[in-house]
Parts: C-alpha cells; sequence; structure tokens
C-alpha cells in the first residue's frame, strides 16, 4: 500500500511540464471561431436564406423546410471548412448534463463511393406520426422514442471535429422529455406576460427577455489522487475520509494567488471557452481549498444555459489535459464549502431597459417597483415548487451545510429596496393618488436610483437575493442543469405578470387611473409577500422556527421535495403558462425519484464495498500488529510492567474493535434496507425509503471509518486522505 502511495505522489503532475498554448491571435480574433453565428451565416449562407433565418430566429417562428435544405447547406460546408467529419444532435436530457448522438456526413454516392451529405430534413423538425406509436401509461409515453430538432435560437457549433446542433427532444406524443423543450416554453410565456405589464409603461416593447448569468463552482483533484479513490471515480464526491487539520479556517484560499498550475488550467478552459463563443469573464479562488469559480458575462436564458451546459463537459476535458479531474458535484468534501451556482436572472425588454434596475424617472421607477414586486409574490407562492427545482441527490448534502442557504426558500431584499417597499406598503389611498399624478416626492420613489447605486449590501446566506439589478438565486446546485430552477422560475414569475396584468385591466375597466391601479395592486402584493421576505441570517435555527411560523415551506427530504411539483397550484401554473402539462409533470417526478434512489443505491453500494473491501481488513491489519506488539511486550517485560506499557495498545484494539463492529453491523444493516426498498413498486416510495431508511447509514458507517483513519498507521491506509486530495502543490 505505502509504495502505492507513494507511486502516486510520484505520478502526479510536473509543473515544469506545464505548457498551454496561447493563441498569437487577440481573444477577438478567435472569439467563436467554431461557432456558426450571424457573421458565418452571413458568409456562408445565400442572402434570401440568411434574411429568412435570421428573420426566424428574431421573431421566434418556424424554419420551412426549403430555407432549412438552404441552412443545411451552408452550416455543412461551415463544418466541413472547420474540420468537422460528424454532426450530432446535441440535447439536454433528464439524466445530467448533455447527450449525442453522432453520425457521419457519409452517404453512398451510387457509384461505389460516398458523399458529404447533409440535408435541411435533418435539422428541422420532422412531422411525428402519433398513431404508429403505443402510447401506454405515463411511463411509456416516456420511454417511448422521440424526435429531435434544432433550436434555431442557440447557434451550432463544433467540438472535437463534430457539428453539435443544439435541438429540443421530445416524443412522438408531444411530450417533452429534456430540459430544453420546456425552459424555451417558460422563456416565451415571460416574454408574453412580461411585454403585456412592460407595455404599460412604455407601448413601444415589443419582447421581455429572460437573461441568466451563472457562477460555476468547482474543484479540482490531482488526476492520479482522484484515480485512488474509488468513491471520488463512482460518485463524484468522497464517501469518507477525516477532516485534515488545516481546512478553509484561514480563509487564505478566498483571497490567495491562484496556484500556477491551476492558473495554466484556467487560462486553457478560457480560450476553449472563448473559441465557443462563451462569454468567460471572470476566475477567482473560491473559500474551500482547491476550490474554483468561472463566471461568463450574462446572456439571454436559453443561451447562457446552453453555454453552462457546454462549459460543464468542456471544463471535464480541459482539467484533464492537466492531469486534474474537476469535480461539479455539490459536496465533494464534508467539512468545508460545498459548490453552486448561482443563477443571476433578470429580465429585459427589446427596447434595453433592465426591468430589475431602478431608472431615472418616477414611472420607470414604478415600473421597476411593479416587477419587484410581481417576483415577490411569484417565488412567494411557489417557494416550495422553487425549493424542488433546485433539489436534487447531490445538493441535499449542501443545503442547509454552514457555508449555503437552507432548505428554505426565501427573499433578500436589502435594507434600501425594503425601506421604499415599506413606504409603499403604509402609504394612504390619498398619497397613492399624489403619486399617480406625478407628485412622487411623499414615496421617495424618485430617489431610487441614487440610493441603490450604492447598494453593497450583500447578504450570502439568502437563497434568493436581490443585487441591485438582478436576483441571484444561489439555492441552484454546481453539477445542475439550470434549465430547472429556470423553468420554474420563469413560468412562475410569468404566470404571476398575467394575473397582476388581469386585476389592473379590471380596475382600469372600472375606471381607476392606470397609475393608480398599478399602485394599488403592487402595495396589495407588496402587503401579501411579505412572509418570503428575510434579510436576516439564514443560517441559524431561529429562522427555520420563524420560517415554519410564516408558512414556507421547510420540507428537507428530497424525495418530498419533489411532491411540489404535482400539487394543485404547480399543477394549474404550469398548464395555465403552457411549460408542462400534468401527464409531463408526473413522468418528469417518476424520473427525479428513480434518479434519486439510483443515485443513493450506488453511493450506498460503493460505500459498502470501500468499507468492506478496503478499510476493514486494513483495520484488522494493523490491530493485529498491535496484538502481535501486545503479546511481545508482556512476554518481555514482568507482568506488571508488561501491562503498563502495553495499556496503550490495548485500549487502541479495544476502540478500533468498536468502531470496526459498528461498521460491520451498519453495512448489513444497509444492505437489508437497499433489498426491501428495491422490493417496492413505486418510484416515489422507494426514493422515500432510500431516503429515510438507506441513507442514514451511511453516516453511521463514514463517521466510524474516519474514526479509524485517525487510528490506523498512515502508511497502511488504503485511501488519499483530505489532505493529499485539497492541496494542489
Ligand atoms: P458576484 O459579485 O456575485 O460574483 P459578478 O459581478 O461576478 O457578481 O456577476 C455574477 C454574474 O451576474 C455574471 O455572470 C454577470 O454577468 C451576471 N449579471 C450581471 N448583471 C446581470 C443582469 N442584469 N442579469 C443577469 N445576470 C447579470
Ligand atoms: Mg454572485
Amino acid at each position: 500500500m505505502s509504495q502505492l502511495r507513494f507511486k502516486v505522489v510520484e505520478t502526479a503532475f510536473d509543473r515544469k511540464a506545464l505548457k498551454v498554448e496561447i493563441p498569437k491571435e487577440r481573444p477577438t480574433d478567435y472569439y467563436g471561431k467554431y461557432v456558426f453565428n450571424r457573421k458565418k451565416m452571413f458568409e456562408y449562407l445565400p442572402k434570401k436564406t440568411y434574411d429568412a433565418l435570421v428573420y426566424a430566429i428574431d421573431n421566434k417562428e418556424p424554419l420551412n423546410r426549403e430555407i432549412a435544405d438552404s441552412v443545411a447547406a451552408g452550416m455543412k460546408q461551415w463544418a466541413i471548412d472547420n474540420g468537422a467529419k460528424h454532426y450530432t444532435h446535441w440535447f439536454h436530457p433528464l439524466t445530467d448534463g448533455t447527450a449525442e448522438k453522432h453520425d457521419s456526413f457519409i452517404e453512398h454516392d451510387g457509384k461505389g463511393g460516398v458523399m458529404e451529405e447533409f440535408s435541411g430534413k435533418l435539422l428541422v423538425q420532422q412531422e411525428p406520426d402519433a398513431s404508429s406509436f403505443p402510447n401506454g401509461g405515463i411511463r411509456n409515453t416516456f420511454e417511448a422514442r422521440g424526435y429531435s430538432a434544432w433550436d434555431i435560437s442557440s447557434p451550432a457549433f463544433i467540438i472535437d471535429n463534430t457539428l453539435c446542433i443544439p435541438t429540443i427532444f421530445i416524443s412522438y406524443t408531444g411530450e417533452s422529455l429534456d430540459y430544453k423543450t420546456p425552459l424555451l416554453r417558460a422563456l416565451n410565456s415571460v416574454d408574453k406576460a412580461g411585454t403585456a405589464v412592460a407595455q404599460y409603461f412604455d407601448p413601444s416593447v415589443k419582447h421581455v427577455f429572460s437573461y441568466l448569468g451563472w457562477e460555476q463552482e468547482y474543484f479540482l483533484v490531482d488526476e492520479a489522487l482522484y484515480a485512488a479513490r474509488p468513491d471520488l471515480v463512482m460518485t463524484g464526491r468522497t464517501l469518507m475520509g477525516h477532516e485534515s487539520a488545516k481546512n478553509q479556517q484561514l480563509e487564505d484560499h478566498y483571497f490567495g494567488a491562484i496556484p500556477s498550475r491551476v492558473e495554466a488550467f484556467m487560462l486553457d478552459l478560457e480560450i476553449e471557452c472563448h473559441k465557443l463563443g462563451i462569454p468567460a469573464k471572470t476566475r477567482h479562488n473560491e473559500v474551500a481549498p482547491n476550490q474554483f469559480e468561472l463566471a461568463p458575462i450574462f446572456e439571454e436564458t436559453n443561451l447562457a444555459n446552453d453555454h453552462n451546459l457546454l462549459l460543464m463537459s468542456l471544463i471535464a476535458d480541459v482539467a484533464r489535459r492537466h492531469n486534474f479531474r474537476v469535480l461539479l458535484h455539490e459536496k465533494p468534501f464534508a467539512g468545508i464549502n460545498g459548490s453552486g451556482k448561482h443563477n443571476n436572472w433578470s429580465l429585459g425588454t427589446d427596447t434595453g431597459v433592465l426591468l430589475f434596475a431602478p431608472g431615472k424617472t418616477p414611472k420607470a421607477n414604478l415600473q421597476f417597483i411593479t416587477f419587484v414586486a410581481n417576483v415577490m409574490a411569484a417565488v412567494y407562492k411557489h417557494n416550495g415548487l422553487l425549493k424542488a427545482s433546485i433539489s436534487s441527490a447531490t445538493n441535499q448534502h449542501r443545503l442547509g451545510a454552514n457555508e449555503a442557504p437552507p432548505a428554505i426558500i426565501s427573499m433578500f431584499l436589502g435594507s434600501q429596496l425594503t425601506e421604499i417597499l415599506d413606504k409603499l406598503e403604509k402609504s394612504t389611498k390619498d398619497e397613492l393618488i399624489s403619486f399617480a399624478n406625478k407628485e412622487q416626492i411623499k414615496l421617495g420613489l424618485s430617489q431610487i436610483p441614487e440610493i441603490l447605486l450604492d447598494n453593497t449590501d450583500r447578504n450570502r446566506t439568502s437563497p434568493f437575493a436581490f443585487t441591485g439589478n438582478r436576483f441571484e438565486f444561489r439555492a441552484v446546485g454546481s453539477s445542475a442543469n439550470c434549465a430547472s430552477a429556470m423553468i420554474a422560475l420563469n413560468a412562475a414569475v410569468a404566470h404571476q405578470l398575467t394575473e397582476f396584468k388581469a386585476s389592473v385591466d379590471k380596475r382600469v375597466a372600472d375606471g381607476e387611473a392606470i397609475e393608480h391601479a398599478i399602485l394599488t395592486e403592487v402595495k396589495a402584493l407588496i402587503t401579501f409577500s411579505k412572509p418570503i421576505h428575510f434579510d436576516g441570517n439564514g443560517y441559524s435555527d431561529e429562522w427555520k422556527e420563524e420560517a415554519a411560523r410564516r408558512g414556507l415551506d421547510c420540507e428537507t427530504s428530497t424525495p418530498l421535495i419533489f411532491d411540489a411539483y404535482l400539487r394543485p397550484e404547480s399543477v394549474d401554473m404550469f398548464a395555465k403558462t403552457g411549460v408542462f402539462s400534468e401527464v409531463e409533470l408526473k413522468a418528469r417526478n417518476e424520473v427525479k425519484w428513480e434518479i434519486y434512489t439510483k443515485k443513493i443505491q450506488i453511493e450506498s453500494r460503493v460505500l459498502g464495498d470501500l468499507a468492506t473491501n478496503h478499510i476493514l481488513p486494513v483495520a484488522t491489519r494493523y490491530q493485529s500488529l498491535l496484538l502481535d506488539n501486545v503479546f511481545k511486550i508482556k512476554s518481555l517485560f514482568p507482568a506488571d510492567r508488561g501491562a503498563k506499557i502495553a495499556e496503550q495498545d490495548l485500549s487502541m484494539i479495544e476502540k478500533m474493535a468498536e468502531h470496526m463492529l459498528v461498521i460491520k453491523k451498519s453495512v448489513r444493516e444497509m444492505i437489508a434496507a437497499r433489498k426491501m426498498a428495491n422490493k417496492i413498486e413505486s418510484e416515489r416510495e422507494k426514493a422515500i425509503a432510500y431516503h429515510d431508511t438507506v441513507y442514514p447509514h451511511m453516516d453511521v458507517i463514514r463517521y466510524h471509518i474516519d474514526k479509524l483513519e485517525l487510528m490506523v498507521d498512515d502508511e497502511m491506509w488504503p485511501l488519499p486522505k483530505y489532505r493529499e486530495l485539497l492541496f494542489i502543490r
């Protein structure tokens, strides 16, 4: 064992050999090199095709077949000119990550050879023939084959000599089988609903866009050490490992310089991102050792999400080039911070107004307050659903741990915005009327821009925080597809805006002045949404009690959290916004429960195997060394003296025996619990059983293994320890 350990360190990265090929061109020259963006479209497509395609993209209209053939021809030529040999429909299945099926461009040419072929048929949506496919239960529908079609709002790109076409993935019966389809539906609904409300303030608004700026946190570990940790390889997190003596307590990593080996990796990654049109901008160390962050400039949500998914596969590849492995798991190491993926989210109009940013005029500020109040109401009404949208078997380790938001959704607004909302809420009818008549002084609305500009008020403990011109949804996990959160959030806000508009329109129809109608409704929303607003310490136990008193969703069991998708108010909201049918919601929840079960099942198996095959044998061997020692001492020394000298060893032997007994017993019980759970038919009940009866054993087993780690001879310990994994040399 000790030799293996030695070898591991020897094969670790050689810093002197570190080389990144820095392109001679400037980023502006290679940015988007491998993206079929408008510039390439213009270059490769006939003018008529280019115009039709751009029109379809801008107006969210489908491509017709003739145009599609012409687009496909140009796209193929561009791809081949850039070394592509294959193409793939790139889509986002309900499992983690992305899926691809590669096909070569070649077709028979009828003369015994091949030609390069890529038709419009392969790009755009094909008419499905629903009648020829069975449509049994929900599961059948869900498992039925589907078809994919290019999402023209997201440009094609080339990776590893393959043309990747971002696509939606739908079953033959029309149900979405992916994340992209419902995301596009949610973005459409928030566009419609947002535009209708924004037109109160500016009738020339034609579209409202949703923007997303994600901040991806991750850990890096040395490739060789990673390979020696079966738990990391199989589950993405360490299932055991005692805290190292030095952790993040000095907080020196966050402020520290980026290690040069990591810097080389980051530079390489950024260059790759830029070539693929991902606007990577910010990089820094995070709080925990070996933890880092990458953030791009925000983009329209659908594109931003494609870019995040692309980044998640890119980062893994680039890390390997540098003999690193990247860990995107939310909690790879116990006892130190986990990783999140803050979703900075905002809405903006096609006229260039950010709707969560205060404006320069009272009217603009009324618009700002209107949109903020509607977001508050949406988040309040759907707090359980929003939590479900970010919940997973992996994120459950992070939420509620010391460094991450609790498993309760609340909203941070900051003192200045709070003050403005309070004023508005307390204003009398007369004051509202006077504001509506543009005598806004009493409400202080005209002062908003100045005050909010220096809003440096940052509360890191809030899962959903207002940060000056956007909201930051911080509860999203680092390995998640942001679409899940963005679907729920945009749909909930769209639904709320539609209801708001209906109420305002009714008042106006009854003869109220429009500004007054808006203010009255906004005031009502502020009062209604009070329980969601919390600026205090989200990590505290008092908050958990307070949140329960306020009626916020405090469920902590992930399988039960998923129930929120099927509550009547969620089903209604998703139906009205056209984002999910009830059939889709049910089917998708089945998948969520199934994935939950499988993840815990795999972890539990790996832990059981490691305990039985790695830890217990080594502990036994060390224990028997100690026993041997005791025997020898006792045979050499007089009885009294011998007993005294052997005392420590004996006590160690006994302590080890106790830990080993608990481990053996718990592994046995865990396996029995798994067997019971596996017999359950219902995916929901099975997931609950895994959560309630399998998972608790894992904590117990880990606790006792970690104790043994501190006792057993370091040379014998079979796994790299935290101190080795966590400090990059
Ligand atoms: P932090 O201090 O939280 O790390 P950053 O300045 O790094 O904030 O920004 C985080 C992300 O928020 C970036 O991706 C940035 O582009 C994005 N962002 C900034 N403004 C907006 C906005 N109005 N809407 C959406 N995202 C935004
Ligand atoms: Mg942030």
